[in-house]
């Protein structure tokens, strides 16, 4: 790494210490930004790095609320606003046991660049909490929701922070944010959240947004090779909002998914996965997946193992970040992989990527692909913001057009810096280098 970034990355080390997803995340950016500074010299003169590690504000609290057997739970919850110099702080909120302040800090800093690659005027924040909707009865769900709000309310605003889902947190969950923001506020702000209902502020094709954006990207991606995805064998990890939605349009553009997967495992299905078995397990029954085999002869479930080792022509990883290490993705290149984009954030380990790159095949990093739902979070923003409800056919086009400019951003970004193909640098320095500007902008805030 060149040494004006190495003295960056030792000192956000020293001061992050235990968080290795966030290390991994600023590692990513840094590694692409060095002919960067060699063309800005006033991005390293004017500590832009030393200023986009570090969030705005930080805030952690305590969430209690009652479960059903009438104990007081407790759980902490996290909002971390990382940059507003493009707008508004924006990001979701992730429900999962798993989350801490360095997965928060990781997810706010990858969605800061996302989010100005999207061309939209949003800033970056992410937020959520350790506690596990599996298992909670609808009542604890809201329970929990309300408490979340009556801290979190104070720290957000149409213009200030406007969060939105991300894993655990989706339609229900948002309702019972906003209801709950509604009544401390008495102010019926639409604009302070997205995903919400479409009968309630909410946006048409916000839910099916990342999906059939990560699948939009792949096919401009597969289309610089002459290729499409019609009739490729796909895999999709995860089962939920983000591979229902991928594994719908790649069915809509011809393709077929094989496999898709939550955490207890994932099933093959070689006569293509029925979407509508897979939404009523998954999102209306809320099981495990397993239960999609149950109910379909052509599946079968797999406990243990790999996704990754079922061998497809396109691999969709919309589970989580890490999901994809070095010797999975070795299995995939063997297995004939010819292009990879991430639907979920940061779910392919730095060593995949090297090996994906190594064996030519095309790499769409999320900051590009998954940005679609945030791109049409912030449709939903300029609805609210006009009172007005777009048709699906304009608002899909919206998206579309968005992500085949993003596509076309990378692409030419990693042309003029000297890495035609290479997508994590496109994608790096084009999000990367419209933020700095704007920092520099506004002077040392
Ligand atoms: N959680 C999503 C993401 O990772 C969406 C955020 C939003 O819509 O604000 O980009």
């Amino acid at each position: 790494m060149d040494s004006r970034l190495e003295a960056v990355y030792v000192e956000v080390m020293r001061r992050n210490p235990g968080e290795p997803e966030f290390q991994q995340a600023v590692l990513d950016v840094f590694e692409s930004l060095g002919p960067v500074l060699d063309r800005h010299p006033e991005y390293t003169e004017a500590a832009v790095l030393e200023r986009l590690c570090e969030p705005e504000r930080q805030i952690i609290f305590r969430v209690p609320w009652v479960d059903d057997s009438g104990r007081i739970q407790i759980n902490r919850g996290f909002r971390v606003e990382f940059n507003s110099a493009l707008g508004p702080y924006k990001g979701g909120l992730r429900f999962h046991p798993s989350v801490n302040v360095g997965i928060v800090k990781f997810l706010g800093f990858e969605q800061v660049f996302k989010n100005s690659l999207t061309g939209m005027p949003i800033g970056g924040g992410k937020g959520g909490s350790d506690f596990d909707p599996r298992g909670r009865s609808d009542g604890e769900v809201m329970r929990f929701c309300q408490s979340f709000m009556t801290e979190l309310y104070r720290h957000i605003g149409e213009h200030t922070d406007v969060p939105a889902g991300d894993i655990g947190v989706g339609r229900r969950e948002i309702g019972y944010l906003f209801g709950q923001y509604k009544r401390i506020t008495n102010r019926y702000e639409s604009g302070v959240l997205t995903g919400k209902g479409v009968t309630w502020g909410g946006s048409l094709v916000r839910t099916e947004a990342t999906g059939y954006g990560t699948v939009l990207f792949i096919e401009e991606m597969l289309r610089t090779r002459g290729l499409t995805i019609d009739g490729k064998r796909v895999i999709v990890s995860g089962s939920g909002n983000v591979a229902t939605y991928a594994i719908a349009k790649v069915h809509q553009l011809g393709g077929r998914v094989v496999a898709c997967s939550d955490s207890s495992g994932y099933v093959v299905d070689e006569s293509g996965i029925d979407l509508n078995l897979l939404r009523d397990v998954k999102e209306v029954e809320r099981s495990r997946i397993s239960a999609y085999a149950d109910r379909r002869e052509s599946a079968r479930f797999v406990p243990d193992g790999s996704i990754w080792d079922v061998g497809a022509e396109v691999a969709l990883p919309c589970a989580t970040q890490n999901e994809l290490d070095e010797s999975q993705a070795l299995s995939l290149v063997r297995g004939g992989l010819l292009a990879v984009a991430e639907g979920a954030n940061m779910p392919t380990t730095p060593a995949a990527v090297r090996v994906l790159g190594k064996a030519g095949v095309l790499f769409g990093p999320g900051k590009a692909a998954n940005a679609g739902g945030v791109a049409t979070s912030a449709l939903e923003m300029q609805q609210n913001a006009s009172r007005d409800a777009w048709t699906e056919n304009y608002t899909e086009q919206r998206l579309t057009e968005i992500m085949v400019a993003i596509h076309q951003r990378c692409v030419e970004t990693a042309d003029e810096y000297g890495q035609p193909g290479n997508y994590v640098s496109g994608a790096n320095i084009a999000g990367f280098v419209k933020v700095a500007d704007a920092v520099l902008a506004l002077g040392v805030i």
